[in-house]
């Protein structure tokens, strides 16, 4: 394991980015995903130790222009507790309350959640539906980049070393929008997801429009379902179209077999829980 050889927890966004200028600093945020990686051996500290905890700026919560900016450091308590995200966007605030335990939702951060790029990660399904963009910040600049290309693989992501995630950016979803998030694992608490959907779509005169569905844990990033909203797009929620958009979902994710579920098994879960998310959202 790499020594640390200092210690840092600037106050202001410009000295913790003048620390990551030359690529040599981990980031620490909440710690619920790093310390777990350090002590198994699967990560190892850079030089210095980047704790951004004191700095406010990356708190924040803001609405304006048509979106809703969410610090990286609001926490997975915060996105379920808080009422401006609550009621902006509230597909959030319900990915939230699915997540972990109170103990780590009040350490885990959001920009920790979508940093970490895990396929199962359960704000990045959410902020996928809802065409999220990631605030990225260097000490040479700022750039946006879409949540939907974010992810490179399972753990990677295109942020470079001397970046930080200050924010994610959400545009506001729109009047009589529907939305939902389901997630799945093995045991009814503290788990990671075996697989999770989110959904939204403008539900008018019984018709969907502008539908959005996400999955997460069916593949090396977590993906949007083009080939499902496709058929959903336009279309009244009756059975018959309940039955093709979950055999298309099915269909179209690409698990993996891992110790949280087969791929057979996972392929069955998109297929039965999209099909309960939609007949939630007629019956409703
Ligand atoms: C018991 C347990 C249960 C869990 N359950 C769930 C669950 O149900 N769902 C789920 O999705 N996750 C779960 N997790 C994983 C973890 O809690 C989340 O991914 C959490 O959001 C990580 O946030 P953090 O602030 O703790 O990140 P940290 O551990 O501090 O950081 C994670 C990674 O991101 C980097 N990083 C952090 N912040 C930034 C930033 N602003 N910019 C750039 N890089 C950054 C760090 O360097 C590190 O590589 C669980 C973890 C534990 C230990």
């Amino acid at each position: 394991m790499t020594a640390i050889e200092r210690y840092l927890a600037p106050a202001g966004l410009d000295d913790a980015l003048a620390a990551l200028a030359g690529g040599n600093a981990t980031i620490l945020a909440g710690g619920t995903d790093l310390m777990p990686q350090i002590n198994a051996g699967k990560v190892a500290f850079r030089p210095i130790l980047l704790n951004i905890r004191r700095i406010p700026e990356l708190r924040a919560v803001e609405v304006g222009q048509g979106r809703i900016s969410i610090g990286a450091l609001v926490t997975i308590n915060e996105l379920k507790d808080n009422p401006v995200i609550a009621k902006a966007v509230p597909l959030l605030a319900e990915a939230a309350d699915h997540f972990a335990s109170d103990q780590v939702r009040n350490m885990g951060t959001i920009g920790g959640n979508v940093a970490n790029a895990s396929p199962a990660g359960d704000t990045l399904v959410p902020l996928l539906v809802l065409d999220a963009e990631v605030e990225l910040a260097s000490a040479t600049g700022r750039r946006s980049v879409p949540m939907a290309e974010f992810f490179t693989g399972p753990g990677r992501s295109v942020r470079r070393p001397d970046e930080l995630i200050t924010a994610l950016s959400l545009p506001l979803p729109r009047l009589r929008t529907v939305s939902r998030f389901v997630k799945f694992g093995t045991r009814p608490a503290l788990d990671i997801s075996a697989v999770s959907i989110g959904f939204s779509a403008t539900l008018d005169g019984g018709r969907l429009s502008d539908v959005r569905v996400a999955f997460g844990a069916v593949g090396p990033v977590p993906m949007r379902g083009r080939a499902t909203e496709a058929v959903l797009e336009g279309a009244a929620l009756d059975a018959a179209i309940i039955a093709k958009a979950a055999a298309t979902a099915q269909g179209e994710v690409k698990p993996i077999d891992d110790l949280r579920a087969s791929a057979w098994y996972r392929r069955e879960l998109i297929h039965n829980l999209l099909g309960k998310v939609l007949s939630d959202v007629v019956s409703r």
